[in-house]
């Protein structure tokens, strides 16, 4: 599988255009932004630098955020940008807690009556929505859907033109992950997310470890994906404010393309 990087593993140092090109210098073929970076450089702009260097855009981050106000002008924003970006999906986090409640049910209810109400409009423009599903420490506040099996049971409910962004980093603990990669399949696995767990983790958001410095079995993992039939990018997500976000930005992409032959 090829790499792709996505745009926050050097966010800190480096602006999107200087992503791009630091892509096209080290032979990266796919790219992964998000939407705050393009913003920042202009839909237009950031369109003609990615067909300048041929790259193909493997996910835009992010929209979702269902049980949070205004959500939905800002998600329909999020799929004409997907659309304009030739994004091969648009990932979805999908929001925690329904402010000021305690009720996971009802807010998991709000996020797939949310989904249900863009997908037409995600159809429409051929951009795929790809539900990620984020670890259970941040359900409160990012993301109540946790497991794949969870946000399959949804994809099943809303039927085409929704899949899943399989990241390591929130799933890699999951007893049921194998059974669900291959429940998902081909049609609906539409991100492969690679980083690693460090042990000990000193933040829980912003210290992903890169590929084997922690104790994800990532070959393992890809052999579930590539078993189910994936035959898309690894896209490479690394938040580290204490140490990857710290380096020189071309080391860190030497060093994801070294790591990136062994898992
Ligand atoms: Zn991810």
């Amino acid at each position: 599988m090829e790499l792709s990087l996505n745009t926050a593993t050097v966010r800190k140092q480096w602006n999107l255009a200087q992503i791009i090109d630091g892509c096209a210098r080290h032979q990266i073929r796919g790219i992964s932004p998000w939407r705050d970076q393009v913003a920042a450089l202009g839909l237009s702009k950031t369109v003609s630098l990615l067909k300048q260097h041929d790259l193909t855009v493997t996910g835009l981050c992010r929209g979702g955020f269902f049980t949070a106000k205004d959500w939905r002008d800002d998600n329909l924003r999020a799929i004409e940008e997907a659309h304009e970006l030739g994004a091969q999906c648009l990932v979805l986090v999908v929001g925690g807690l329904l402010p000021g409640s305690k009720d996971l049910i009802l807010s998991r209810e709000r996020v797939k009556d949310g989904i249900a109400s863009i997908l037409p409009e995600a159809r429409k423009a051929g951009v795929p929505l790809a539900i990620e599903p984020l670890h259970p420490m941040q359900a409160a506040e990012r993301a109540c859907i946790n497991t794949l099996e969870q946000a399959l049971d949804i994809c099943d409910q809303l039927g085409e033109g929704i899949g899943v962004a399989c990241d390591v980093y929130h799933v890699w603990w999951d007893p049921k992950l194998e059974q669900q990669i291959r429940r998902a399949g081909k049609k609906r696995l539409l991100a492969y997310h690679i980083c690693d767990w460090l042990v000990p983790t000193r933040d829980l958001i912003s210290d992903r470890g890169m590929m084997g410095d922690g104790v994800i079995d990532l070959p393992l993992i890809r052999s579930w994906i590539e078993g189910a039939g994936y035959a898309g990018f690894q896209e490479v997500e690394i938040f580290s404010e204490l140490d990857w976000w710290k380096r020189d930005p071309d080391e860190v992409l030497t060093t994801c393309k070294q790591r990136l032959r062994h898992c």
